[in-house]
């Protein structure tokens, strides 16, 4: 068939309902610090900061131009065997800002590839060190660790696993956290359910330590519906991992970049893995990248061996492509010098009375948040999950306001140049969102 230019037909669109969209588009067409244009020419709010991944907002001259410069001197160099120094610029920019230890960056092109990467380097690291027997990998149900094979087995959001067969062999998941009997309004993290961590020893001894590789955990859950780690939660599963010589892998594609109010997710805990991944925020979403840092520990791991030797047989062509990188310096330069870290962490308090100032109205049967991202969770309609959500999502787009869904759960988390003002505005237009659903 041919495809028709200009029509909606031929583009297959990801995670999106295309028969529904393609009957009433809502399409953008510009950007700007914390708007998009939508085609019609009005101006919409940026709610979610695109998909969780602009945090310093859109179209920043200063990345912009960074990204133009290096596409005029050099638009691509391979990185296998070859490099070029903004990779290593990048990488050293990276490793300084995430506690000691964490040292080594592997890059990638999206978050998907970053958690892929990180579950290879945790099988492959075992067995540099001959416990090639650890081969089980440990995740979470209700985690999302993007859409690659490793990331959907060790995932655990039902609908993102069930038309894809099988999956990775070996494979347990932890209980997820969400637990509104206890937690509901909670403000910041959820007093109950560190308990829930040792589920994990139940894990250990029914497939034996000497067989588990790597736990792998979002610190917060985001894309299932913002789940904030209730306290003492994730120090358990640290302490569970280093009893058993289990790596500890935190997946802060979201959490990273300021989005708690701390620079990364294992600052605002005070909690260190042994891997992270990256993705997202690292270029402020300009050009796609992922990263996968190592501790020096398991980077040292793999150095062994003749000096001629490939030590880790992976990566991908793009893997920290020219563009990304320049990108990349550019954004972290932002977030450094317009101290946008520090200015999510001294938005918070506000952000969170905004956010449970929806909480008496009808519906709504939580709010939770922590840093500069909120969790809004609906009572669905009986045999319509998520209708009721997406009603929302649609109201909001019509009133100039972008914010994401997922079933019934909306999640506010703007980019961190927002103001107090436009707070108020995404709250009150996602309060008479909510109020005028039935
Ligand atoms: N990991 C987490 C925690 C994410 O939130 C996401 C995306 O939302 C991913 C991985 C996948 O990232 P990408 O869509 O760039 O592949």
């Amino acid at each position: 068939m041919d495809a028709q230019v200009n029509s909606l037909d031929a583009f297959w669109m990801p995670f999106s309902a295309n028969r529904q969209f393609k009957s009433a588009p809502r399409l953008l067409v510009g950007a700007k610090d914390m708007h998009y244009t939508s085609h019609d020419g009005r101006q919409i709010l940026d709610g979610s900061a695109g998909l969780w991944c602009v945090n310093a907002g859109h179209c920043r001259p200063r990345i912009t131009e960074a990204i133009q410069r290096q596409a005029a001197k050099m638009d691509f160099s391979p990185a296998f065997q070859m490099g070029h120094p903004l990779a290593f610029e990048t990488a050293s920019r990276i490793a300084s800002m995430l506690p000691e230890g964490l040292d080594h960056v592997f890059f990638s092109n999206s978050g998907s590839e970053a958690v892929d990467s990180a579950l290879k380097m945790a099988l492959a690291y075992h067995r540099a060190r001959g416990e090639g027997g650890r081969t089980r990998l440990i995740g979470r149900e209700r985690g999302y660790h993007g859409v690659g094979f490793g990331g959907i087995s060790v995932g655990g959001i039902s609908n993102n696993r069930k038309q894809f067969g099988a999956m990775l062999n070996g494979v347990d998941h932890l209980p997820h956290t969400h637990d509104l009997a206890r937690n509901a309004f909670s403000r910041g993290q959820p007093l109950h359910g560190a308990e829930l961590a040792d589920y994990l020893e139940r894990i250990v001894a029914l497939h034996d330590p000497s067989t588990i590789a790597a736990v792998i955990v979002e610190p917060l859950a985001g894309s299932t519906g913002v789940l904030v780690p209730p306290v003492g939660y994730l120090g358990r599963i640290r302490d569970i991992c280093t009893k058993y010589g289990i790596l500890l892998i935190f997946d802060e594609v979201i959490s990273g970049f300021g989005r708690l109010g701390a620079p990364f997710a294992t600052d605002r805990f005070g909690i260190v893995p042994d891997i992270l991944t990256l993705a997202k925020g690292i270029t402020n979403a300009t050009v796609p990248m992922g990263a996968t840092v190592a501790s020096a520990e398991v980077y040292e791991a793999f150095m062994h061996g003749p000096p001629g030797a490939i030590e880790f047989f992976h990566g991908y062509t793009y893997s920290s492509h020219p563009l990304a990188c320049a990108a990349s310096i550019a954004t972290l330069d932002t977030y450094r010098d317009e101290g946008l870290f520090e200015r999510a962490a001294e938005l918070s308090p506000y952000f969170e009375e905004a956010a449970h100032s929806l909480s008496g109205l009808p519906h709504v049967i939580d709010v939770r948040n922590l840093g500069i991202v909120a969790g809004i969770e609906l009572a669905s309609r009986p045999g319509a999950a998520g209708a009721r959500a997406y009603e929302v999502f649609v109201k909001c787009y019509e009133a100039g306001l972008l914010v994401r869904v997922t079933a019934d759960i909306i999640a506010i988390s703007p980019p961190l140049i927002v103001t107090r003002a436009q707070i108020d505005e995404i709250f009150g237009k996602l309060s008479e969102a909510i109020r005028s659903v039935a």
